[in-house]
């Protein structure tokens, strides 16, 4: 087989999973790094199990992880149509054939009725369906071990492993990479690749994915979010999302983890799939969005984190916001934490605890310290960070007072906390009446206290 054509292909039956993300990264990865194809074929004929929302949600987040695709639905394509249900004459023909051939057999639901049948397979007898996994290396099964199983069901809809080759065959697929649960399918696809005469494509079967505790990650553990549009809600970036999935049973021949797309597609090489099952790290997740985040431009963090504040309802001056940008940037794991931090720092309730109220007064200095400051800050038109910063500068000379001692009394009379990022950029984001508010109350709380 000369040209490469890979395919993902979901069955709606749910939201965009990240096991399904691992398949359709891998084959286009394939499918890019070998300058082939990459198609999407949607296998509904399970028409009980697919939902509403299904379909749409695997093409809005495969878009989203940056998986373009050149056939398949809204793209077309020769091979088309690209949906199973519309392809049921297709599956109709080619079981006849089988049919004819003898490699299959009715069975009729009631003897009485002729017209309700299912067609069965019929399953060669001594044949070794043996083939080189792409992953695992050697795998094979003896005929006897499968059943004759049904191809057709008697409502004229195919099962998977039936459509699947049909579609596999005449979409002129040649590597196949897809989850483990799918090694036993394979017996029964490559009898009918060889009953009707034609080549087999490369199989490769992917690890599974397990959680801390080294279980299979199921779609019912609550404890780790699996479906990819969790993480677009949370301000994951598609990029570290697509470098994360790609290490789930995969690793780059420089052992380099910090990767882009184009970066991946170049290193990608099936060979250096791994058998043994891949560990979904959140951690690595999060270091790995975290180091994606510093690689943006401050421009393009600016427009990825304003959904966020937006959603949340918090509306700040694009002066002010460019500020919060720049302080938070380093702290952030994802998107929506720009809320949490704004709430933390900026729009929080200032209550003086006890223990704030004691820190301060370590400090022999902070009484003078914060009626300095408060006396300066009164006098400010408007609060702005470099003005603050030269107001500290000029409580520390005045006072002599330098280090913790100046800034720990000065930050919680004005924040309420007993560290935070720049006091400046802070002070200025809360404005010139809260920052008089919360100096004056701290100033009383402290002379009471004397
Ligand atoms: N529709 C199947 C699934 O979602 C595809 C399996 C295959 O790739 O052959 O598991």
């Amino acid at each position: 087989m000369n040209e490469v054509r890979v395919r993902y292909a979901p069955s709606p039956t749910g939201l965009l999973h990240i096991g399904n993300a691992r398949t359709a990264i891998f084959n286009y990865l394939y499918a890019r790094h070998h300058q082939g194809s990459f198609i999407i074929r949607i296998e509904d004929t399970d028409v009980k199990r697919n939902v509403r929302g299904g379909e749409e949600s695997q093409l809005t987040f495969l878009k989203w992880l940056g998986l373009d695709f050149d056939e398949g639905d809204g793209i077309g394509g020769e091979y088309g149509p690209y949906h199973q249900l519309q392809r049921l004459d297709i599956y109709q023909y080619w079981a006849n054939q089988l049919l004819q051939l003898g490699w299959a057999y009715k069975e009729y639901k009631d003897p009485l009725d002729q017209s309700c049948f299912a067609i069965r397979f019929k399953v060669p007898e001594n044949q070794i369906l043996a083939w080189d996994d792409l992953v695992r290396g050697h795998i094979q099964y003896d005929s006897k071990e499968v059943e004759d199983w049904i191809m057709m069901k008697d409502n004229g809809i195919p099962t998977y492993n039936f459509a699947v080759v049909i579609d596999d065959h005449l979409m002129k697929i040649s590597h196949i990479l897809r989850g483990e649960e799918h090694i036993t399918n394979t017996p029964k696809q490559i009898m009918v690749y060889h009953a009707l005469g034609w080549e087999v494509p490369s199989f490769g079967h992917m690890t599974i994915i397990v959680n801390e505790k080294g279980k299979k990650l199921s779609k019912r553990d609550a404890d780790v979010e699996q479906f990819i549009s969790q993480y677009y809600e949370k301000g994951y970036l598609p990029s570290a999302l697509f470098n994360f999935i790609s290490l789930l049973g995969w690793s780059s021949p420089n052992n380099k983890e910090i990767l882009s797309k184009e970066e991946i597609i170049q290193l990608f090489d099936s060979k250096r799939l791994t058998s043994s099952p891949s560990f979904f790290d959140k951690n690595k997740l999060n270091f790995l969005n975290a180091k994606h985040l510093k690689a943006l431009s401050i421009e393009q963090l600016e427009d990825f984190l304003r959904p966020f504040l937006a959603q949340a309802k918090i509306k700040v001056s694009n002066n002010k916001y460019k500020k919060l940008v720049l302080i938070f940037k380093d702290r952030l794991v994802y998107g929506q934490q720009i809320v949490q931090l704004y709430n933390e720092f900026v729009n929080k309730k200032f209550i003086l605890t006890p223990e704030l109220i004691q820190e301060c007064q370590i400090y022999e200095q902070a009484v003078a310290v914060i009626e300095y400051f408060l006396d300066r800050v009164v006098k400010l038109k408007k609060v702005e960070s470099p003005l603050i910063d030269e107001l500290i500068l000029a409580t520390q000379k005045e006072l002599n007072v330098s280090g913790k001692a100046l800034y720990v009394p000065l930050r919680i009379a004005t924040t309420a906390e007993g560290h935070g990022p720049s006091l400046g950029v802070i002070l200025e984001l809360l404005g010139k009446q809260k920052v008089v508010k919360h100096l004056t109350m701290t100033l009383q709380t402290l002379k009471r206290l004397k």
